[in-house]
């Protein structure tokens, strides 16, 4: 993990840098808010939408390398998988995940019978099997070779394909190249990939009118329990620290009608996951294409994104400690004849 630290947001110390251009506004002036380490580069905002992302970001051979040698937080990386099948307990997560929510956001919006989808990230195949079997005729993605063994060979899904994040944007698309849904909710994916500005620009083009587009991303203001430190503990797997609002913004720049925004309260990891609906307009109703004017009125300033992160990385073991005393009582209280909070059991 990343050694450097979140510069202190509270004495104005960022460094104002120019960069290649941020790539949701393209926008060239960022400040620093954390060094690069030798593990990471270091993390800047985009000065323009707010935007935290790495720079320099890797190139997509340098991207390939990492997750070949040295990633090793998903079931079905090869640091974790080997050659084997991903372990039974991260794939009935996967099931348990694509039963109870998934599914039923979508059925919300659109029937899956008859409809073409897309699977972006379909993991070892979960919700593909469940999706197939509303009538959907689908293909996925997957960047683990061991979960899309798992999709092919155990639950008899050969639509599931690999492809490295680096080369996401370039998914396959079925005969006639027009999807009615792609289902981004299985894994959070924008925070992966060299550029989002890209992948969803193709995923909107993509589309047929009226198309929707469910997507999962976690916002990195706000982490769960004592699981993460701050934004900067993911290393290189995440090239972009997406938030609530800068997810929102990528989504309205691309020309889609966002019809949810907002952090599920069913769905949270080491981060509080944002729930995306969107729409492509239907044919006739005004569609801009990407378009790098976002709108930056709501969401946090740039000093209080910055604010946040350094108090976010200065509070970390307060809020380990926390949770410890807390797991100590319930386990003293419990052994009492009480529950915590504090009740006659
Ligand atoms: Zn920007």
């Amino acid at each position: 993990m990343p050694s450097t630290q979140v510069i202190s947001g509270s004495q104005q110390q960022a460094r104002s840098i120019r960069t290649d251009g941020c790539d949701l506004c393209q926008s060239r002036d960022a400040v620093v808010v954390a060094e690069g380490s030798s593990a990471a580069s270091p993390l800047v905002i985009c000065t323009q939408c707010r935007l935290i992302y790495s720079w320099p970001l890797l190139s997509a051979p340098a991207l390939d390398n990492f997750y070949e040698d040295s990633f090793a937080n998903d079931p079905g990386s090869l640091q974790r998988a080997g050659d084997a099948f991903p372990p039974d307990d991260d794939r009935r997560k996967e099931e348990t995940i694509a039963e109870q929510w998934s599914i039923k956001i979508i059925k919300r919006f659109i029937s899956p019978r008859g409809k073409k989808v897309l699977e972006l990230r379909a993991r070892t195949g979960a919700l593909t099997t469940i999706l197939q079997a509303e009538g959907a005729e689908v293909l996925g993605v997957e960047p683990f070779q061991a979960n899309a063994n798992y999709a092919r060979q155990v639950r008899g899904l050969p639509i599931v394909f690999d492809l490295p994040f680096s080369r996401f944007h370039q998914f396959p698309l079925p005969p006639d190249g027009r999807v009615d849904l792609v289902n981004v909710l299985n894994h959070h994916v924008l925070a992966h990939v060299l550029s989002p500005r890209k992948l969803l620009e193709r995923i909107f083009a993509v589309l047929a009118p009226g198309g929707f587009l469910f997507l999962d991303e976690k916002d990195v203001l706000h982490p769960v329990r004592h699981k993460k430190r701050s934004a900067l503990d993911s290393g290189p797997a995440h090239q972009f620290q997406l938030t609530l609002h800068t997810t929102a913004r990528y989504i309205r720049a691309t020309g889609f009608e966002l019809l949810e925004c907002e952090l599920d309260p069913h769905r949270s990891s080491d981060f509080c996951h944002i729930r995306i609906v969107a729409r492509k307009p239907q044919e006739g109703e005004p569609s801009p294409g990407f378009s790098p004017r976002v709108d930056v009125a709501e969401g946090p300033s740039l000093q209080a994104i910055h604010r946040r992160l350094w108090w976010l990385e200065n509070t970390w073991r307060i809020r380990l400690a926390r949770v410890r005393v807390k797991k100590k009582t319930q386990r003293i209280l419990g052994r009492l004849g009480f529950t915590y909070p504090l009740t006659r059991k």
